[in-house]
Order: C-alpha cells, then structure tokens, then sequence
C-alpha cells in the first residue's frame, strides 16, 4: 500500500481524535469566554463541561470508531451491525451523546429500524462526524461511499441538509486523501456555494452552532484561509460553540491534507494511548477494508450509488435522462411512477420550495387541455389532483437519501452533480452558471432558505411523451 496514502488516512483519523479532545475542553463556550478563561486555547488541557481528563476524546470519536469496528466484521457493508454497534457503545455509558443520536439509538433499541423519519430538527452534525471510517474504506469506490454513508447517517439524522453536508465534505476528504492539492477541495468549497449559498465559507462563524451549515462553513473557512494542521485547529476551535465537532470534522480534513507528520507532537503526546492505538489498528484495516472491494466491485458499476428514478414506463425522455446519469456514473433503480402507491407524505418533498406550477408536466393531456390549471391550485390541491393522476406529476422524480427533486432542469441536473462532483466531471462548469439554488424540499430550520429559481425549459417532456 502506499505509504503517502497510509500517511495521510493516519494523519486524518488521529487528527479528528486530537480535534474532538481540543475542542471538547472550550465546547459551548464563546469566543469571547475562551479569551478570558484560555487566552488563545492551545493545549490539550482536558476539562470543560465533561470534565474530561487530558487528551480524553468524546462521542465525535468514540461513534467514528464504533462505526470501523462494525465496518470491519465483515467485507460487505450492514447498517444492522454499525445500529448493534452504536446500542452497546449507548449500553456502555459514554461520556456524552449527543440528542439526536440518542433518540436514534432508543429507536432501534425499541423497534429496530435502522433509519429516523424524515426529521426538521436532524439537521445537526452527529451523523457527519462520523464520516472518516466511510471514506477510508470507500476511497475508490465513491458511490458506495455514499450509500454507506448516508445509510449510517439516516440512523439517527434524516434530512436533506445533513445529506448535502456528508456527501460534500465526504467528498472532499477523499480528495485528500487521495493526495489532492488544497485548490482542489478549495474549488469543490465553492462548487458547494455556488450550488447552495447558505454554504458561504468567506466568513468564519462566531460559536458555531451544531446545526450542519454552521459546522461545515467554519471547517472550510479554517481550513481554506491556514496553512497547517495547528493554525487550522486553533482558529476552529477557538470559536468556541459546538467546538469539538467542529474541531473533530477540520481535524480529519486538515489532517488528511497535511499528513501525519502535519500532527502537532505535544497534541499526539498528550492523546489518550487506547484511542491513539485503536485508531491505528483501525486505519490501516480500513485502507485493506477498501482493497478488498476492489475485487467485489467494479467502480462506476455497481459501486453507483442507486438513485431513485422514477419515471414514466416508455417515455423517451426519461430514457435519455436516464442514459444521461447512467454515462455520468450514477446506478439507477428506475421506478414505475406510475403505479407508487403515493401519499401525500411521499410525494410532498420532491417539489422542495418550487412555486406550484413548477411541480406540473406541461406536456401532460389534461394540462395542455387546460382542464387542469395549475396556476389556481394551492399545495393542498396540487398534491390530490397528482395523487388522483400522477401523469399530472413533473418527472422524472430523484431521489438519494433524503434529497429529492422533479424534473431534469439544469439546475437539477447540477445539484446531483455537486453530489458526484468525480462522476459528472465536465458537464459541471455548463451548468454551474444557470444553478443558483437548489430543489431541495424546505427545511423550515432558520437560515435554511432554500429557494428555488424559475424552471428551465432546457429539457421539458419530448412532445410525445405526456
Ligand atoms: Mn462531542
């Protein structure tokens, strides 16, 4: 194996550990508190709210190595064994947890699904801490990457918002891992705003808040505007506010960009030896975890993360849009949209903040007849008029995870871009331009204003193809 890679992947996951453990010590914490109690905090002193002793990680870390450690009892993937896993590790009595993943675990302890509802409050962090061992394992194989780790994640966190940070920022770990340069993950940063401008890292958040656009802007503020692993960690934490996830999320990507030796040796000397030795162990087996797969599947095969396609059986658009993400790397797990047993429920997400209009195909007969007229419907109505003719629906319907779109507009088609920023490659900067927000459903959290600009007439239905 390379030993640059094994640098890097060490560097990242010890990283997070030192992150979590200096942040830990100044979490909830202003910044204008941590002034005055630590000056600038610098060291791995323990203590904070936790009362932890010196170098002592926190649940950032502990769930990253539970999730490895189900990982790692067998080559194929189950989001069972990772739910088990967390169960035991809740069992154990750890010395914090965070909300949302502690009514996740309680659910699967009480009935044992392995996925939350869809949730307006799940927009934390918790589920993208704990990303590192999912790209480790996953770093030629990003499509099941990104089923794994969404999976992992819609344990205890569903919602579109925490989709979009995992995937993003997990792709930007791979990137470094990788041995990509700080102006690649820079350019994926700003593909990111472009594409969804809550996202604005020019500015560092002042104590951060759990919520996941705070966590991910100062990450990539602190690790866009330093030059090393120490003046990155130093300017995150010091921020105080939810400090040591965001320590833990800049700690694995400055530490898979600067390496091992970017570690800082009185920060790793302090770190406590279970931990430092577990993760070692765990790094490496990892790395061999993602060889394995090599021989089980083939990237860009099935590797794809499976989109939800729904479509309408024999339209030839939606076969072309369909050629169009299967070319671009995509799987695809075509659905009849057709005979769904829609709800209400169900179907509400895919049209996201889109004016009521936008969530009609124009091509459909009774629109074009003008017997149904789209422009005098409140959501309500619109919903029972799709319910009662799905023909009525704007299609194709995509779906990963908890992000959901209708239609193949361009901005459409670069919101699953930004997701599989490797596979779509090109087509990116064609379409770029034209998306300034995304489709993705309302979040109602504050600052989550995703809008949605005007529809595009780029790729309506053919004229066929009602
Ligand atoms: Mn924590």
């Amino acid at each position: 194996m390379d030993d640059r890679l094994q640098d890097r992947a060490l560097g990242a996951y010890w990283g997070l550990a030192l992150g979590d453990a200096l942040g830990a010590t100044v979490e909830f914490m202003t910044a204008e508190e941590i002034r005055d109690t630590h000056g600038r905090h610098r060291h791995l002193c323990g203590g904070g709210w936790l009362h932890l002793a010196p170098g002592q990680v926190t649940d950032d870390t502990e769930m990253s190595l539970v999730l490895g450690q189900a990982l790692l009892m067998d080559d194929v993937w189950s989001v069972r064994r990772f739910a088990e896993g967390m169960a035991a590790w809740l069992r154990a009595g750890p010395v914090d947890v965070g909300n949302t993943c502690r009514r996740g675990i309680r659910r699967f302890i009480v009935d044992g699904s392995l996925s939350a509802p869809p949730g307006t409050w799940d927009a934390g962090n918790g589920a993208c801490v704990r990303m590192l061992p999912v790209v480790l394992a996953t770093l030629e194989h990003p499509g099941l990457g990104c089923t794994m780790g969404l999976e992992q994640a819609h344990f205890t966190h569903n919602h579109p918002m925490s989709d979009l940070g995992i995937l993003c920022l997990g792709e930007m770990l791979r990137s470094a891992l990788r041995g990509e340069s700080l102006a690649s993950i820079r350019t994926q940063a700003e593909r990111l705003q472009t594409a969804c401008p809550e996202f604005d890292c020019t500015v560092l958040p002042v104590s951060p808040t759990p919520y996941i656009v705070d966590t991910v802007r100062t990450v990539l503020h602190a690790v866009l505007n330093t030059g090393n692993f120490y003046d990155c960690l130093l300017l995150v934490v010091n921020q105080g506010g939810d400090a040591d996830s965001t320590g833990a999320l800049a700690g694995m990507l400055a530490g898979a960009i600067y390496g091992r030796e970017g570690l800082p040796e009185q920060w790793l000397r302090r770190l406590v030896p279970g931990v430092k030795e577990r993760i070692r162990e765990q790094t490496g087996a990892l790395l061999r975890w993602g060889e394995r797969q090599r021989g089980l599947a083939a990237p860009g095969d099935s590797s794809a993360p499976g989109l939800l396609f729904y479509e309408k059986p024999g339209c030839r658009t939606n076969a072309g849009q369909r050629a169009r993400l299967h070319a671009a790397g995509f799987g695809l797990d075509v659905q009849n949209l057709l005979q769904t047993p829609w709800t209400v429920e169900t179907l509400r997400p895919f049209f996201g903040k889109r004016p009521v209009p936008e969530w009609f195909n124009p091509n459909s007969p009774r629109i074009k007849s003008r017997e149904v007229d789209p422009a005098v419907l409140d959501e309500k109505m619109a919903i029972s008029a799709m319910l009662e003719d799905p023909l009525l629906i704007r299609r194709p319907l995509i779906s990963l995870g908890a992000l959901k779109t209708s239609g193949f507009t361009p901005d459409v088609v670069a919101f699953w871009t930004l997701v599989q920023p490797k596979r779509y490659g090109r087509s990116l900067g064609a379409v770029s331009d034209t998306c300034q927000q995304l489709p993705l459903q309302s979040t109602g959290l504050p600052g989550a204003g995703l809008g949605f600009t005007a529809a595009d007439a780029a790729s309506p239905a053919g004229p066929n193809c009602p």
